[in-house]
């Protein structure tokens, strides 16, 4: 049975969500994204996604529907063509490079599509009279620092600049800066979500995510492929709650001009995410440890433990993780089963979650 799931047209807000909105969406035909656009579709809001599908898939999205433009464009590309006359309410920025494979395959692409993308989405939403915008950001921001859990005005500490790993954290932190000062300067309204670890339905593995990786060898009976000794631990989130939680955030005034933490609350070993998965989907895989100089690069530095503090977005919008792990990795094994053809867009799901502007 799949996961019973949200965005309620009812979530309070300090805006009227009862007409509809013109939401923007970046990045809408990736994973997040996609999961989001279903979300403001459902709410009957209108949406138009700019996406390059450099990693996302026009499937996940509705090939048909009323209330969906679809723009296969660069960013940068797309804005300027977007005419004067054309307005939107809301911004939701997801474009971005993700996947720490991806980074390190192709570093330049991935930090100047994140820092050029962000830069020219923000001077948009403010050339534009000052469209709230949420800007995506990454729990990769707070770097290798060890501290449990990371909260939202820690310290961040990063790797050498030979390291191509911290270049994605690195471009992350200068999109926070951008977003932050459009805020202080401009008074954009501006929302930042830091994503921390999320999972479900429509994830592909090919970029280095670790959970439809594992479901993919679990499902066909191949080893299981954990690097390191798998004792590094994750909070895994579903995209659903996720998703479901960032128009909340971005029609509540108070969150604007800040930070959030977007996750799960829940540590697990890698090593026990292997086992669960091996266990959950019945498989007769083994598992199999693979040095990180293998799996990465040498002079790959690994998260020991990532764990979000998620105290903020918890009393701002009333967040929680309504779908459990096991939920997700049976979504993501039915999901894989039916041939990773259907999108995101014709997976059944019936959001529920009920979160709440709290002024
Ligand atoms: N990982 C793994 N096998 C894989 C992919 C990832 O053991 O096939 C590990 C990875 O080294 C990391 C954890 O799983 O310790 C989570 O990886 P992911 O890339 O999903 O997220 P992140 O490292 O960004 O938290």
């Amino acid at each position: 049975m799949s996961a019973t799931s949200s965005f309620d047209s009812s979530l309070a807000s300090h805006r009227d969500t009862t007409q509809p909105l013109r939401c923007l969406v970046t990045g809408g035909a990736g994973f997040i994204g996609s999961h989001l656009c279903k979300g403001l579709l459902d709410q009957g809001h209108d949406v138009t996604v700019i996406d390059n599908l450099s990693t996302g898939r026009r499937i996940n999205l509705p090939e048909h529907h009323p209330c969906l433009r679809f723009i296969q464009s660069d960013l940068a590309a797309a804005l300027p063509a977007l005419g004067k006359g054309e307005l939107f309410d809301e911004i939701y920025h997801l474009a971005a490079a993700v996947g720490v494979k991806l980074i390190i395959a192709d570093p330049i692409n991935s930090i100047e599509t994140n820092i050029t993308q962000t830069s020219a989405i923000l001077r948009f939403a403010h050339e534009r009279g000052g469209i709230p915008i949420l800007i995506a950001s990454s729990s990769e921001v707070y770097g290798k620092s060890t501290k449990v859990p990371f909260s939202e005005e820690d310290d961040v500490h990063y790797g050498s600049t030979t390291v191509t790993r911290w270049s994605y954290a690195m471009s992350k932190a200068v999109d926070e800066y951008l977003a932050l000062a459009y805020h202080q300067q401009h008074a954009l309204p501006v929302a930042i979500a830091r994503f921390f670890n999320t999972v479900g339905p429509g994830q592909v593995g090919d970029y280095g995510m670790v959970l439809p990786r594992f479901v993919q060898q679990a499902l066909n009976s191949e080893p299981i492929e954990v690097y390191g000794d798998g004792s590094q631990s994750r909070c895994f989130c579903d995209v659903r709650d996720i998703a479901a939680a960032l128009p909340v955030l971005l029609r509540t005034k108070s969150a604007h001009g800040r930070v959030f933490n977007l996750g799960g609350q829940t540590p697990i070993t890698i090593q026990e995410l292997a086992q669960r998965i091996i266990y959950n989907v019945g498989s007769s895989s083994i598992i199999k440890h693979i040095p990180y100089t293998q799996a990465y690069a040498p002079g790959f530095e690994d998260l020991a433990i990532r764990r979000p503090d998620t105290s903020r977005v918890r009393s701002e919008i009333n967040f929680s993780q309504r779908i459990g792990l096991d939920q997700t990795i049976a979504d993501v094994a039915a999901w894989i089963t039916a041939g990773k053809g259907p999108g995101v867009a014709q997976w059944n799901v019936k959001w529920d979650v009920k979160m709440e502007a709290q002024r």
